[in-house]
């Protein structure tokens, strides 16, 4: 990693600084103030050192340890500042993970689409890292988006995603992370018996006593799968132990979740008298920090019970709560609801999304098995590219033509194919050897090549007769593109190959027409290249529109 620092640091301030870093890091979390104090501390140290990467890797951990002490607001300008950092000096994975980190912050302000972005950004940056958990991070961070839009089997496909890239990475913390979000959604899809066998795995990668919370949690979800499997006494047993784990902790809103789930199950088993004493804690505990869902959802249940009993005055008093809260989460709703387009921003970015995905696919190949890809990239290679000057072969050429055509009459698009062949090539060979007629080929397409772009198709037709397929050209360009090359392989000096050499090439060009096909669009080329040779060699000739 870049650093530039200034002469007279010493090695000392050096691996101060790094330990600072490394400190503030591993602290994270468990204790994230801890994080803030050290980061602040090597921010000073990096200023002074003019130290660019310890920099950015100051500005991140502030900016993650901001996240939680003080919310997405203040932490989303800091973020960006560590991802600007970062980029400035090429460093992938602390941009990947100012990206992680500035898309989770966009999620809890709601910007949606703005937070799908920046994982996908995140991903491209941890492609170019390698950097294995950031792809987890990445996927995990894409799933919850959808799972907030509740689309909950594409969530799962990244989640799932995300659970498979945590596993090829070492980090049992996040292998652990991702299965309790797996698992979430495999339980709102209702697959109860995956969820079942995702959280058995989640248990084993727990960190204790770190994550007690997700151990509670894995224990709640156990518990409303028993719930479902009608296994009341298993059921009640593991939500009691999330309840437990979660008030040892002091984890009030996982808390008051398993005594509301476990009120609706005493409901449900007809103990109305448990079921009671479990709302009416949870009622006391949401009272600390008021959340509208579980606040609606307990008063709807005080309310049935107390109907079932009887006891109308009660089962009035909490309906008309209930419903006051669920008006209000209404409007909060509302408020804070994606826009129609939102969704299908959503859909444009899933393109890009699978372009990446299929990059990764093949980093992930590459790291399981490097060689086997190595030598199947040449075998490919060698069945489409020419040997002697690396460009396409006509295999090639005569199989992605058609595509190419089809493509183009679907998008209405324009394309242009370029017949060329050097002039008095026998010449060439009998004056200055067969040698030098192949350095003259193969110099010429890094020449013709340079001149195209990346998605043009240069192609070797046969003997010294090339094709050049460009896309999206009208008329006028391609007359410039083609004279381009002309003079660009004439006024090549040649003789600092061999003396006396001249090298020039005709071209024949042939706009598409619509509903044309590959033989018939070469065949134009070829007509016009013929004329070039009849018009005297060394220039360029257009083929008639055919009308026929
Ligand atoms: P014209 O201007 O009419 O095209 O004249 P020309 O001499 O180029 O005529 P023609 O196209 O018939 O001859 C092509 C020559 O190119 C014949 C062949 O020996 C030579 N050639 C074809 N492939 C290769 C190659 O791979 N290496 C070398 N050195 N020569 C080749
Ligand atoms: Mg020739
Ligand atoms: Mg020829």
């Amino acid at each position: 990693m870049a650093k530039i620092q200034s002469s007279n640091c010493s090695n000392n301030q050096v691996a101060e600084l790094d330990a600072l870093l490394m400190a503030a890091r591993q602290q994270y979390r468990s204790d994230c103030q801890q994080t803030l104090l050290l980061a602040e501390q090597a921010l000073r140290i990096a200023q002074q050192q003019r130290d660019a990467a310890a920099l950015a890797h100051a500005t991140l951990l502030l900016g993650q340890a901001h996240y939680i002490l003080s919310g997405a607001e203040t932490a989303l300008p800091i973020l960006r500042k560590a991802l600007t950092q970062a980029k400035a000096i090429a460093a992938h994975r602390l941009a990947a993970e100012s990206l992680i980190g500035i898309a989770c912050a966009l999620q809890s302000l709601g910007q949606l689409h703005a937070a799908f972005l920046a994982n996908l950004d995140a991903l491209q940056a941890a492609i170019l890292d390698n950097a294995l958990t950031l792809y987890a991070e990445a996927y995990l961070g894409m799933g919850n988006l959808y799972v907030q839009h509740n689309e909950h089997s594409k969530a799962l496909h990244y989640l799932a995603l995300a659970s498979e890239w945590a596993d090829l990475s070492a980090d049992q913390d996040l292998r652990c992370k991702t299965r309790l979000h797996l698992s979430a959604t495999l339980l709102s899809l209702r697959e109860f018996s995956l969820a079942y066998d995702v959280l058995q795995q989640a248990k084993t990668f727990l960190i204790l006593p770190l994550r007690r919370d997700w151990q509670a949690e894995i224990f709640n979800y156990l518990g409303l799968i028993h719930v479902e499997q009608g296994e009341s006494s298993l059921a009640l047993d593991c939500l009691q132990m999330a309840c437990k784990i979660n008030a040892e902790a002091g984890f009030v809103w996982g808390q008051t979740v398993n005594l509301l789930g476990l009120g609706k199950l005493s409901f449900r088993l007809e103990q109305p008298q448990a079921a009671l004493s479990y709302l009416q804690q949870a009622l006391a505990l949401v009272d600390e920090f008021q959340d509208l869902y579980l606040l609606q959802q307990i008063h709807y249940q005080l309310y049935l019970i107390y109907e079932a009993q009887g006891d109308v005055v009660r089962a009035m008093m909490h309906h008309i709560a209930y419903h006051d809260h669920y008006m209000k989460l209404q409007r909060q709703k509302e408020y804070s609801q994606f826009r129609a387009n939102d969704k299908r921003r959503l859909q444009n970015v899933e393109m890009k999304l699978k372009l990446l995905s299929s990059e990764l696919e093949v980093n992930q190949l590459k790291q399981q098995r490097h060689q086997e890809v190595d030598r199947l990239r040449e075998l490919e290679s060698a069945v489409y590219h020419d040997g002697l000057t690396g460009v396409y072969n006509r295999r090639a050429l005569d199989e992605r033509l058609p595509e190419l055509l089809r493509l183009t009459q679907e998008s209405q698009g324009h394309l242009l194919a370029i017949m060329i062949d050097f002039d008095h090539f026998k010449q060439v060979n009998d004056r200055f050897s067969h040698h030098i007629g192949d350095v003259v080929l193969r110099t010429a397409c890094e020449l013709l090549s340079k001149l195209t772009r990346d998605n043009d198709m240069l192609a070797r037709y046969g003997g010294e007769e090339f094709v050049l397929i460009v896309h999206h050209i009208d008329a006028a360009i391609a007359n410039h593109i083609a004279e381009r090359m002309r003079q660009k392989i004439e006024q090549f000096n040649w003789a600092d190959l061999q003396t006396g050499l001249h090298v020039s090439i005709s071209l024949g060009c042939a706009v598409w027409q619509y509903g044309e096909s590959a033989e018939q669009l070469l065949a134009r080329a070829d007509k016009a290249l013929y004329a070039a040779k009849h018009g005297g060699r060394n220039c360029v000739r257009f083929a008639e529109v055919d009308h026929a």
